[in-house]
């Protein structure tokens, strides 16, 4: 943990939304919802809303989760940086060692804008193109996930043309059921990531004939928001046939990246806390001159940051109350997206308003823009609501639908305020955009 720090954690088990770990977002004795010593609706009517907060002793808290449990072995924590790309955020993990894990070109450019180390970075994602790939070639990053054999003669052709060599993983498939939503599993047969196990183990002997590219790792991500190890220890176990496969071809890896997909608490989840789930790896590891790799995402962001917003109407439906508020699902797409259901509470406790359940819906021209579903709040017009677990993939997958400026991003630390990125004005809207 950062030094210097004046308050006193809050270790409120009843009310944390982070499970394991400390937690710096809570509501105070006074009944004010709080991002470390700051009150969220103080924040809200200063900043105004919709308006995402995030705690920077909870971030650290989360990958001091990962380091701790893995200071014992060689690794690299890569933060997958798609889950909250805010510059401010990428800054304070390259600040604290950490590498990242990119998904995009834009994504490696945001890493070294925020003072990140390219040799820190891994490169996932199907559709590197060729500007990308030379993009990452010329940053030498750490290690290209290939994932298909195309992307393989690809990145061989550029690195032969640049007279390098590219490190290369080859991103495996081992289809293994993550149990999790069909939208953010990644390991099964069926769908465009990585390559299969049989393919992989030829792909791996061509690799090595090749002029252009030196094989150094090998790598998987099953899926997102995993709640249980079996399918993380079943992934290994296939992983690691393979490697010991390649050894005896003579091919001897460097390091295994894991990948990210740790599940975080939103309601009444139970996921593996990061020391367990790190100690399963370590143990299947055990024996083997592996540098391990993990690429956190959800579980490091998620649960560090909320989203604040104002009612602006409560409405009586004929079936069901709806409390319109100003977020939307521009801003925080999960619950239409993939049905995630997300903790909202009153920003304050102290308000005496009548109880009452509502569906808790945004101004977006969509019956799908919806934040919740039959809450239980106790709201009135202007009151301010916070959502919890909006630290990952919230901001991060916002638009401009229906025309809304982005909201504002605030990282607090203790008392202060850090603005990490300024409200979207309406004349942002059509920067990029030219009349006839
Ligand atoms: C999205 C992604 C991650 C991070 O997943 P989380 O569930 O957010 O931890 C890691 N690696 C790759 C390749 C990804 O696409």
């Amino acid at each position: 943990m950062g030094s210097g720090r004046i308050f006193p954690p809050v270790i409120d088990k009843d009310n944390t939304q982070s499970g394991v770990y400390m937690s710096f977002i809570s509501t105070k004795s006074n009944g004010l919802v709080s991002v470390e010593d700051l009150a969220v609706k103080e924040l809200a009517q200063k900043y105004g809303t919709p308006l995402y907060i995030y705690s920077k002793a909870q971030l650290e808290e989360h990958l001091n989760a990962y380091n701790a449990a893995s200071s014992d072995v060689e690794h690299l924590v890569c933060y997958a940086v798609k889950a909250n790309s805010n510059i401010a955020i990428l800054q304070l993990m390259a600040s604290l060692g950490t590498g990242f894990d990119i998904v995009s070109g834009g994504e490696l450019a945001r890493v070294i804008e925020a003072g990140g180390d390219p040799k820190k970075v891994v490169y996932s994602g199907v559709a590197k193109t060729f500007s990308e790939i030379e993009y990452a070639l010329d940053q030498q990053i750490l290690c290209f996930n290939v994932e298909s054999p195309a992307e393989l003669e690809r990145i061989n052709s550029i690195a032969i043309s640049k007279k390098v060599k590219a490190p290369i993983s080859i991103r495996v498939n081992p289809d293994v059921d993550a149990g999790t939503h069909p939208y953010i599993s990644t390991g099964l047969k069926n769908n465009k990531f990585g390559v299969p196990v049989e393919t992989a183990f030829e792909l791996y002997k061509h690799a090595a004939t090749l002029e252009g590219v030196k094989v150094i790792g090998i790598d998987c991500h099953i899926g997102s928001q995993l709640t249980s190890l079996t399918p993380f220890v079943d992934a290994l176990d296939r992983i690691l046939a393979l490697v010991d496969r390649l050894a005896a071809e003579g091919i001897q890896l460097e390091h295994i990246d894991i990948g990210g997909g740790l599940g975080v608490v939103y309601k009444d989840e139970v996921p593996p806390a990061v020391s367990d789930y790190l100690k399963v790896v370590k143990s299947k590891l055990a024996g083997r001159k592996l540098k391990l790799i993990c690429e956190p995402g959800r579980s490091m962001v998620a649960n560090a940051g909320v989203l604040v917003t104002r009612c602006e109407y409560l409405k009586q439906g004929e079936v069901c109350n709806f409390c319109i508020v100003d977020a939307a699902m521009n801003d925080m797409i999960r619950p239409s997206l993939y049905s995630a259901w997300m903790r909202i509470e009153e920003a304050d406790h102290n308000l005496d308003r009548p109880e009452n359940v509502y569906n808790v819906v945004g101004p977006i021209c969509e019956t799908g823009d919806f934040l919740g579903k039959e809450r239980s709040l106790k709201v009135q017009e202007g009151d301010f609501l916070v959502m919890h677990g909006a630290g990952a993939y919230g901001f991060a997958m916002s638009s401009n639908y229906n025309s809304r400026p982005r909201a504002a991003e605030l990282m607090v630390e203790g008392g202060k305020v850090h603005v990490i990125r300024d409200r979207e004005s309406v004349s942002d809207l059509w920067r990029n955009e030219h009349k006839l």
